[in-house]
């Protein structure tokens, strides 16, 4: 591929007021800036768009710094090293980065990881054997602590996360339960990737329809029988009020994500729902943890990727991407995720059709 003479990328234009829409974002073209000593030039080929960088766009208080006005756009990315001055990362290689929204970037070298050259799918390491397929591990075995028998719910049961919370938890045994945006996911969650059930949050009998999946067809169930022993927090709002009173005694709840907060531009306060919620936290002795990937993805990525590595090869973990072709497509399809119009593992196809 000839390298052309100018990056093509995407900036934050504003911090979206509401919403995100967008115009929350600006495709630019920029000169690509000659190497120095010790760079190397990366070519986008792959790129991760996840929930987290709606947090990004925002200034508001949190555990990572916010994306400046102009700045290009955070990311994960597989890239390839289209020319180097850095021994330790000669042309061809391919990487996992950071390197953001955009075609090309210059790098030192610094937190690049090194696929293998024979690597099946570049585009896994930014899912199901990247941070996604990390946090499912870390959070379910962790926190959730599923034994066999057990109930565990799932919320966002088809995306990236989800997908692997439930198969995990069906490969320790357990009964899954997903919750997903649609018949189709519902169906696919069942169907492919083999749960016990799913049912779909935006149907009017949603509350019931759960009751019934988590209590009707559980052979056991934990110490009040039949209800939820695990529920995988990926989304909060309405579907964890539906949760809570379905929750057995000494149930544990691994915080993940709110996904259904971070587009809106108020939460709602419902001190109601917060006494009710405390109340089942100390009557029924529920565990629940928030947690960041980050906390151990570097003291735990060689065991997480043997485990999940092997799973997969194995045929036991399946795993859907949604591709969508094109940088300039990625601010549709990341609004396209704050809403469920993605269906599996959200990634751009920047230039890497063919590996
Ligand atoms: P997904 O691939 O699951 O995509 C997001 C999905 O969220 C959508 O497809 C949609 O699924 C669901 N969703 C969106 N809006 C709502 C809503 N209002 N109510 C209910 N569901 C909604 O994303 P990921 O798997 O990448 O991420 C899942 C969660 O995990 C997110 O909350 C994310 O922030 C969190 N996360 C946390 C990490 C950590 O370190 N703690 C690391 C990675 C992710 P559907 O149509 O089925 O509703």
């Amino acid at each position: 591929m000839t390298e052309p003479a100018r990056n093509r990328r995407i900036v934050l234009a504003e911090r979206p007021r509401g919403r995100a829409t967008l115009s929350s974002f600006r495709l630019e073209q920029v000169p690509i800036p000659a190497l120095r000593d010790g760079e190397l030039l990366l070519r986008t080929l792959w790129l991760s768009l996840d929930p987290y960088m709606r947090g990004r766009m925002s200034d508001a208080p949190s555990y990572a710094a916010p994306v400046g006005i102009g700045e290009v756009m955070t990311g994960g990315t597989v890239a390839r090293v289209e020319r180097s001055l850095n021994a330790g990362y000669p042309a061809g290689d391919l990487v996992v980065a950071h390197s953001g929204w955009q075609e090309f970037a210059v790098s030192d070298g610094s937190g690049l990881v090194k696929l293998p050259p024979d690597v099946v799918r570049p585009s896994y390491a930014l899912g199901v054997l990247g941070m996604p397929g990390f946090t499912a591990y870390i959070g379910l075995l962790d926190i959730g602590k599923p034994q066999a028998g057990e109930t565990v719910v799932v919320a966002a049961a088809t995306g990236a996360v989800g997908s692997v919370v439930g198969q995990i938890a069906k490969i320790k045994g357990c009964r899954v339960v997903g919750i997903a945006g649609s018949t189709e996911k519902c169906d696919w969650a069942v169907r492919e990737l083999g749960f016990d059930a799913c049912v779909d949050h935006s149907s009017a009998a949603f509350g019931r329809s759960l009751a019934d999946a988590c209590t009707k067809g559980a052979a056991g169930g934990g110490a009040a029988g039949r209800g939820i022993d695990v529920y995988f927090e990926n989304v909060g709002g309405k579907v964890f009020q539906t949760v809570v009173p379905l929750l057995n005694p000494f149930a544990r709840i691994p915080v993940c994500g709110l996904i259904s907060a971070y587009n809106e531009p108020k939460q709602p306060a419902d001190g109601e729902f917060a006494a009710a919620l405390m109340r089942a936290v100390l009557v029924k002795r529920l565990t629940l943890r928030g947690f960041i990937f980050s906390d151990a993805y570097g003291q735990r990525r060689d065991e997480f990727l043997t485990a999940l590595g092997g799973w997969v090869r194995e045929g036991r973990i399946k795993y859907r991407e949604d591709v969508v072709r094109g940088l300039e497509n990625a601010p549709d399809a990341f609004l396209g995720l704050l809403e469920g119009r993605n269906f599996g593992k959200l990634v751009v196809d920047v230039g890497g059709a063919g590996t």
